[in-house]
């Protein structure tokens, strides 16, 4: 905690505006997995401006605790300020470690990764952070109360952005449902949500930042179709904005609503483009639409003799 707090102080001294407490809770869910050190970040660094442009150039990497077993192999990737863009391919092909490099959690061991036209390594991470809304693979939710759990990582956020981040991620009715409202502590009802309330907490989180990037990564676990339909309605009316969006999913079916769909394959982007242009050109995107095709198909196991 020591550590955090001392890193704090140096972004602070390069970047007024930015609240101690918002880089601070952040950087602190960042710093539990990450290997970068912040204080490589220039003293020189200045405030910039970050349009939500993300560029991804010849990125290479690969964990220190396995050197020799590269994850990403020259990934090439560009989304326009704005743009939503869906990331699939099969478990382990390198998605979540994308999203990691795009947050600094870890550093490429060559190439570059551009945010606004500045490369990563050149924006101070309280301003990186500042700029991304990050929803994990895992949901993470507090002890707290729910409007805790929203404000986390914004802690001077008012009750009415909080309310009105829960509105935009559909989750304020349900809460409103819950025994105290907004106040209701999650560590008694925590474990009653469904998946689809804790993400839709999770997204609520994320959108108090109004980010100009947001990043979700889709659970494996799947969400019942009710949560599903509820979490889409949430990111639909996130798309409306200017928000650049990367979406990993593991379901075509929600991959087919984002403007694009690109395609992870062992390390590299394999190929981009619509879910009909893919089924027409990507072997790998046909392979994983099949795939789903078949576990959505009800078990023939079922007709009994
Ligand atoms: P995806 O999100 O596409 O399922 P990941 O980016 O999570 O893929 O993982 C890519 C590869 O990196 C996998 O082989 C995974 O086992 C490995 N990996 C992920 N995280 C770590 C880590 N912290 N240390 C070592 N290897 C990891
Ligand atoms: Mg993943």
């Amino acid at each position: 905690a020591i550590l955090i707090a001392s890193r704090n102080l140096v972004d602070i001294g390069s970047s007024f505006h930015v609240a101690a407490g918002v880089a601070s809770r952040v950087v602190d869910y960042l710093d539990a997995k990450s290997s970068v050190r912040l204080d490589t970040v220039p003293a020189t660094a200045t405030r910039i401006d970050l349009s939500g442009s993300i560029e991804f150039r010849d990125v290479h990497f690969a964990y220190a605790s396995r050197p020799d077993t590269p994850v990403l192999k020259g990934v090439n990737l560009t989304v326009p300020p704005g743009g939503k863009i869906a990331l699939v391919g099969i478990s382990g092909s390198g998605k979540s470690t994308l999203l990691e490099l795009l947050m600094r959690i870890y550093e490429p061991d060559k190439g570059s990764i551009v945010v606004g036209g500045a490369d990563v390594r050149n924006i101070p991470v309280s301003e990186l952070c500042a700029a991304i809304g990050y929803v994990p693979q895992e949901d993470f939710l507090l002890s707290g109360s729910v409007i805790e759990n929203i404000r986390y990582g914004n802690p001077e956020a008012s009750l009415d952005d909080a309310v009105y981040a829960a509105r935009r991620a559909h989750a304020h009715g349900f809460i409103e449902q819950l025994p105290n409202g907004y106040q209701t502590d999650l560590g008694e009802v925590g474990s009653r949500l469904s998946g689809g309330q804790r993400r839709r907490i999770s997204l609520a989180r994320a959108m108090l930042r109004k980010p100009r990037i947001l990043l979700l990564d889709e659970a494996t676990t799947a969400l019942d179709q009710e949560s599903e339909r509820e979490v889409r309605a949430a990111l639909d009316q996130v798309s409306a904005n200017a928000t650049t969006v990367i979406k990993i999913t593991h379901s075509i079916r929600d991959a087919m609503t984002s403007d694009t769909i690109a395609v992870m394959d062992e390390g590299r982007i394999v190929a981009q483009g619509t879910h009909a242009g893919l089924l027409a050109s990507s072997p790998v995107y046909r392979r994983l639409a099949a795939e789903e095709e078949e576990t959505s198909r009800p078990k023939a196991a079922a007709v009994v003799a």
